[in-house]
């Protein structure tokens, strides 16, 4: 049994029964999450340290529930802490979204791996981790794993929809996006398809596959809970706030959310408006450096490509005589996103592509 002081809650809703959330994890609260009402504070990671022998690391959250039998939606965003429209996003929503609209439960978690957000960074600076790859973590494990397998056998076993927003970060840029994982089933499939045309991005993306099957990521815990309906984006990136993406998600949230009935009104007026359809095959959507150097692109964002079409040129800083080494297209479709920084080494991925359907 912890111990628990009532000072260090001050300020949040203190639920007078303490005892933890009753899972293997060792991440707790103070906050019953079955309460109804609206309720704003800290998921606390344990993690002793030579400066904060007792510490936690916050996990910022707001859970606003009206009933047992409405519908239950996770929002996350900072899953990588350099992505930041989605966080943007969510801050507001938990400052404007209503008790009294809400049909079910909405617990909104827009830093989700604070450590990676408090740094500005993709990976936690604590322990190295990136979160979307540390599905189903490990509740013994490092920090990361332990956010990990919080979210996973607590916040995802408990939600029917998980939305989790993502940006291309410091390293890429997108076109804005919002994507669905194809697991093969029609059912679901179906549904992703509703939900893609709703939220109504600029480009929809069906992924037709992920190189460790996605089991590592978000959508993998979505799959292990069984029915779990999983939909991601790319909202810009570029380690800045892109304003005409965030503007575009923050209307398709609204509509979202009172698609899947969480909310009893549409929270904008604005209908959705068109999104074009895109698929990514596996395997060969993404385009590699295969020398280190200063990558010149030849194509932007959004421009239509061809196989064996020149994508660009590594140009090598130490031999300025030498030509610089080429890289081509192995497909045929759209630039989908980009590397930003120029400067590559070998294995950094530099374009990815989506197929129109
Ligand atoms: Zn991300």
């Amino acid at each position: 049994m912890r111990t628990h002081s009532l000072e260090e809650s001050k300020g949040h809703v203190v639920n007078e029964n303490l005892s933890p959330i009753s899972s293997p994890s060792r991440v707790w609260t103070d906050i019953d999450l079955d309460a109804v009402g609206r309720f704003e504070g800290y998921f606390r990671v344990p993690h002793s340290t030579h400066d904060s022998c007792y510490g936690w690391i916050p996990i910022p959250f707001v859970s606003l529930k009206s009933r047992d039998d409405g519908p239950r939606v996770l929002l996350m965003a900072g899953n990588h802490g350099d992505e930041y429209e989605g966080q943007v996003m969510l801050h507001k929503l938990a400052r404007s979204l209503e008790l009294e609209d809400v049909l079910g439960q909405v617990i909104i978690l827009p830093a989700a791996n604070y450590p990676a957000v408090r740094a500005g960074r993709r990976t936690s600076p604590v322990d190295g981790g990136n979160m979307n790859r540390m599905f189903p973590g490990d509740p013994s494990g490092s920090p990361t794993q332990v956010i990990a397998h919080f979210i996973e056998t607590v916040l995802v076993a408990r939600a029917d929809y998980v939305f989790d927003f993502h940006s291309g970060g410091s390293s890429s840029e997108y076109l804005p996006l919002a994507h669905v994982i194809d697991d093969g089933n029609p059912a679901r499939s179906k549904r992703a398809r509703e939900i893609l045309e709703v939220f109504a991005m600029p480009i929809s993306v069906i992924v037709e596959g992920l190189g460790d099957g996605g089991q590592g990521r978000l959508f993998g815990a979505c799959q292990r809970a069984g029915d779990v309906v999983h939909m991601s984006t790319e909202l810009g990136g570029g380690g800045t706030v892109s304003i005409d993406p965030l503007a575009r998600a923050e209307r398709g949230l609204a509509r979202l959310l009172h698609h899947v009935g969480a909310v009893q009104r549409p929270l904008t007026e604005e209908a959705a408006p068109p999104t074009v359809f895109y698929r990514r095959p596996p395997a060969r959507d993404f385009i590699y450096a295969l020398w280190a150097g200063i990558f010149e692109p030849y194509v932007k964002l959004g421009d239509l490509v061809s196989a064996g079409q020149a994508a660009g040129a590594i140009h090598d800083p130490t031999a300025p005589w030498r030509p610089p080494h080429p890289v081509s297209f192995s497909d045929t479709g759209m630039v989908l996103s980009r590397r930003v920084p120029a400067r590559v080494e070998i294995g950094d991925c530099l374009m990815n592509l989506g197929v129109p359907e």
